[in-house]
């Protein structure tokens, strides 16, 4: 019997014993279970009748089990003791961390606990091991767009932009470049909120508003410690956008998200940030834009097995690569290369070599 299968049918088995003596060992299958399964989030939650536990898997939420509603305040209760809350505060929403040990591994998990009119409602998310670093090539991205990276990357300065919504996979993206750029002759530091995953050689620095540590601040300072490439986790204002420009009108590499939908959004966003177009466009690289997709299971063919959930396994990128030559007075759309393809081109390529399906890239563009 498949480990998915065992660990699914303890868990049935526990939550039918329905006592509140099961859910120490109740958790923690279900942890495992998520880890098994390479769930990202999972979510605790009550309803009128009964709570639920539903589990994000390759971005989509999925019911895990369903219990009695009577169970869901020990539950989080016993989530609170692990994670060293409160457990008499239940108005007001709290936030944690704690680890479990499983199969000799030790997992870190952030915890996030918000009062719901029913009861309080938990989601647990898995802390860096679903995040790997990946080769660029491993990315998702064309052959034509992997070459355009690799040809920018090669250059000492400028500014590169990478945009998407929440969970794009922007941050794998910036990881990956990151680690290619990565050597000894290099000083490579990062800003992010937060660090998500720890990388070996790169100086890495946590935002934190609530001491006065913000991007802009982090960012000047770091101008004066000599680095050859900047990651900023996200161009949020105007401060942090004109200290990034600034660093990469100076002979620094500066590689930064922003939130926007598309490529060409990206640079309008900054713009409406305050940026002076002119200035944008001497130093801007490359516009990427990307989404994830879900990727079909090579193991079943797409219709469902034990290793998959729905007929999809994994997900992979999409991208869209604007690479801007130095020319402040062109037309923007005069500088669109020739082989430049919109997500949704790109996407079309991925469908065509059977990786995903057309339905995948219309849900995420
Ligand atoms: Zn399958």
């Amino acid at each position: 019997m498949s480990i998915k299968v065992t660990l699914l049918e303890k868990i049935k088995r526990l939550v039918e014993e329905g006592s509140e003596a099961i859910l120490p060992k109740l958790l923690e299958t279900i942890l495992h279970y998520a880890y098994q399964q390479a769930a990202s989030d999972i979510h605790v939650e009550a309803q009128k009748t009964q709570a639920r536990v539903r589990l994000r898997i390759d971005g989509f939420l999925t019911t895990l089990i369903t219990f009695p509603v009577f169970l869901i305040h020990p539950l989080i209760s016993h989530l609170k003791v692990l994670a060293a809350l409160d457990i008499t505060e239940r108005r007001l929403p709290q936030d944690g961390r704690f680890h479990m040990v499983l199969q000799q591994q030790r997992l870190e998990y952030r915890l996030s606990i918000c009062p719901t009119i029913i009861a309080e409602k938990a989601v647990i998310r898995l802390v860096n091991a679903n995040i790997e670093i990946l080769p660029l090539k491993a990315l998702g991205l064309l052959t034509t767009q992997l070459d355009t990276l690799e040809q920018v990357l090669k250059k000492p300065h400028g500014l590169i932009l990478i945009s998407g919504p929440t969970g794009s996979g922007k941050t794998l993206t910036q990881y990956a470049i990151l680690n290619f750029l990565n050597q000894e002759t290099r000083h490579l530091m990062s800003i992010e909120d937060p660090v998500e995953l720890i990388l070996p050689g790169i100086n890495q620095i946590h935002v934190n508003n609530k001491t006065g540590l913000e991007f802009h601040k982090i960012l000047r300072a770091i101008l004066r410690q000599d680095p050859d490439i900047i990651m900023i986790g996200e161009i949020r204002d105007l401060e942090t956008a004109e200290v990034a420009l600034k660093a990469a009108q100076t002979g620094h590499l500066v590689l930064a998200t922003v939130h926007a939908n598309n490529a060409w959004d990206s640079l309008l966003r900054l713009q409406h940030l305050g940026l002076p177009r002119h200035a944008l466009l001497s130093c801007i690289r490359l516009l990427i834009a990307q989404r994830l997709v879900r990727c079909l299971c090579k193991n079943c063919n797409a219709e469902s097995c034990e290793h998959c959930f729905e007929g999809y396994k994994g997900r992979t990128g999409i991208f869209e690569l604007i690479a801007l030559e130095k020319n402040a007075h062109q037309d923007l759309h005069e500088l669109v290369p020739p082989e430049y393809l919109a997500l949704a081109a790109a996407g079309q390529a991925k469908v065509a070599a059977g990786i995903t399906r057309q339905i995948e890239i219309e849900r995420v563009i």
